[in-house]
């Protein structure tokens, strides 16, 4: 059957895709720790799904409006009030099936064929392909290392011409977790405002953010920023939620409702069952989240320390999110058994096949000189597969 040209620019998730390969050869009886995971190892709190359980029993099991119940925008309006000083109504939010659900929605909403959307690398490996499905052209612009791989102003302007429609920041970033702070945010608003373009802030990691680094979004820089802004959010990442299945974007009430408008021809409304419970996430006991963090902090100080042990492999600490993204570049050109290390990827298979150790190459996320772990997982696999890691890259040739 001849597919539509659409599908063919585009590839499957690649975290996805390791995480898969993990299991096969777990499936084969070999012991694989797994450092691809994109989401929390936790639990859903007890709480939260009790909230779910009382909706089902109670019978709230139908269709709920489009965009999301009343009650639920209600909550996210009060967490951008208290979390964020942004003040938003009704008409102003939708809520979506995920947040990658919302980000698309925007994307088709926002761009078009002719369209360019600046995404700085190390990216999150769905922003190009999502930008590639509304038919507009993704350019990447490198952020560095030494800039702790945050995106420079000039950078930014030198990116811009007329056919820009739109910048996605994502902070604390997937995969470096590195995090804006408020002065950054404001000189890189200072580039937006002048230009004219739009902004997508991604603060899916707000929550998980370490040693009291105040998370800030560009939309609480000015009223202007705020008009030229949608910010994207959900539970999944803070309240380990992810299977259900909800997200949100804040932003411009003609955005919105166009948002909502491509929701009433596609999925309609997000389950109603988890409509219930992201509300009992945004209103209820928040020590939940703190103990988690606190618990993903101890992991990235472990890792961290443990990866900048290893002879050939540096890493930067991060300030949010639950990756590291060490530097493996000096390893290029070892070799095992005749075979040269030449690239992410090779180091990655290297990694699998030698070591039992599952983790993401970081050309994934346009990135090839790095490897993305992820330290949702336990302490005791942190050591082990550390201790792997480390037997691996000492034997290299
Ligand atoms: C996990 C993730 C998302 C999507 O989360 P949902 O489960 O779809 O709500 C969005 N952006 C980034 C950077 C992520 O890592």
């Amino acid at each position: 059957m001849k597919l539509s040209s659409r599908i063919s620019g585009i590839k499957p998730s690649p975290t996805l895709a390791i995480t898969m390969k993990a299991n096969a050869l777990r499936a084969e009886g070999r012991d694989v720790i797994g450092f691809g995971a994109g989401e929390p190892d936790f639990d859903t709190p007890l709480h939260i799904k009790m909230a779910a359980i009382k909706a089902i029993e109670g019978g709230f099991t139908k269709y709920t409006p489009v965009g999301g119940t009343d009650e639920l925008k209600d909550a996210i309006i009060r967490k951008l009030q208290k979390d964020n000083r942004l003040n938003y109504s009704r008409s102003e939010i939708v809520v979506s099936c995920g947040a990658k659900h919302t980000l698309y929605n925007l994307a088709q909403v926002l761009f078009e064929e002719g369209d360019e959307v600046i995404i700085p690398s190390p990216y999150w490996v769905s922003y190009p392909d999502i930008v590639v499905l509304a038919g507009a052209q993704p350019v990447v612009v490198e952020t560095k290392e030494t800039d702790g791989f945050k995106l420079q102003p000039e950078q930014l302007e030198g990116a811009i011409n007329k056919r820009t429609k739109a910048v996605i920041l994502n902070s604390p970033s997937n995969p470096t977790g590195a995090a804006y702070s408020r002065t950054e945010l404001e000189i890189l608003a200072e580039v937006i405002g002048r230009k004219g373009i739009f902004v997508i802030s991604d603060d899916i990691y707000e929550k998980i953010i370490y040693d009291d680094f105040p998370f800030c979004n560009i939309a609480s820089i000015s009223e202007e920023m705020k008009k030229m802004t949608v910010v994207v959010n959900g539970v999944s990442k803070a309240y380990a939620m992810t299977g259900w299945r909800i997200g949100y974007a804040a932003g411009p009430s003609e955005v919105i409702s166009a948002v909502t408008m491509i929701q009433s021809q596609s999925t309609s409304n997000p389950s109603s069952i988890s409509q219930k419970a992201a509300v009992e996430a945004l209103v209820g006991d928040q020590d939940v989240v703190t103990e988690m963090v606190e618990e993903f902090r101890k992991r990235r100080n472990c890792i961290v320390e443990k990866l900048g042990a290893i002879p050939g492999i540096t890493c930067m600490n991060p300030a949010g999110a639950f990756y590291v993204f060490p530097n493996v570049s000096l390893l290029f050109g070892r070799s095992w058994r005749g075979k040269t290390i030449s690239n992410s990827s090779d180091l990655t298979e290297y990694l699998l096949e030698e070591a039992n150790v599952a983790v993401v190459p970081g050309g994934e996320f346009g990135c090839d000189h790095h490897i993305r772990l992820s330290y949702a997982t336990s302490m005791k696999n942190i050591e082990e597969g550390l201790q792997r890691i480390r037997d691996a890259v000492v034997k290299l040739d």
